[in-house]
């Protein structure tokens, strides 16, 4: 059988749509401050900051240290305090663009960013590749081991249909939190180990 289609089966089954649209803004400046970081760290910071930053022009009238001082226990805050300073100048009295090219001209906002922003702050059809993504996708063998991450985005927009993109990310990174763990995935009881290339080269 097709492994797309059992890849796509099995994400259906366990892993329900999303469909809930989320303030864009919220979202921007949460997955800003996630790189790099741990989910746990990540939600308690971004609640803290929207608290007192729940709008651009907030955010922009903030002085970079105090944005430092909110977002200390996060990795790289110093660096990512300068910058969402800076999103929230470009921001003020604007929207938060809901197009790729627009929202990668914002500080520390890449594809994987701005494709987040767009599926879950948009509702839009994107695949934001994580390291989650990134790794299942190269462990299975859907795409080649060196590819980018641009790359990976493109084949899995390739393989996957268009309304199955967003369910792509919410699949592969729960998945790869539960199974296809960075360290020590549990391929014995993989569902996907039938054809996929990691558990070929491990373990026949
Ligand atoms: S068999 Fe192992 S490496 Fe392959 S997808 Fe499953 S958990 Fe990941």
């Amino acid at each position: 059988m097709d492994k797309v289609k059992i890849i796509l089966d099995y994400l259906k089954e366990h892993f329900p749509r999303h469909t809930h649209k989320y303030n864009p803004y919220d979202v921007l400046v949460s997955c800003v401050l996630s790189q790099r970081a741990r989910d746990e760290v990540t939600e308690k910071v971004s609640a803290e900051l929207l608290k007192i930053a729940p709008t651009p022009e907030k955010l922009a009238k903030l002085d970079v240290k105090e944005i430092a001082r909110t977002i200390k226990p996060i990795g790289f805050y110093r660096q990512k305090a300068k910058r969402l300073k800076e999103i929230g100048r470009m921001l003020t009295d604007k929207k938060v663009p809901d197009s790729l090219d627009e929202l990668i001209k914002l500080p520390g906002v890449g594809r994987k960013t701005a494709n987040v922003v767009l599926c879950y702050g948009f509702n839009r059809d994107a695949i934001p590749v994580d390291t989650h993504v990134n790794q299942v996708s190269k462990r299975i063998g859907l795409v080649d081991k060196n590819a980018s991450v641009y790359d990976v985005e493109k084949k899995l927009e390739e393989l996957f249909p268009k309304e199955y993109w967003r369910l792509i990310n919410l699949g592969f990174v729960s998945f790869g939190k539960a199974i296809c763990k960075p360290r020590g995935p549990l391929c014995k009881k993989c569902p996907f180990n039938d054809f996929c290339k990691f558990y070929k080269e491990n373990y026949s």
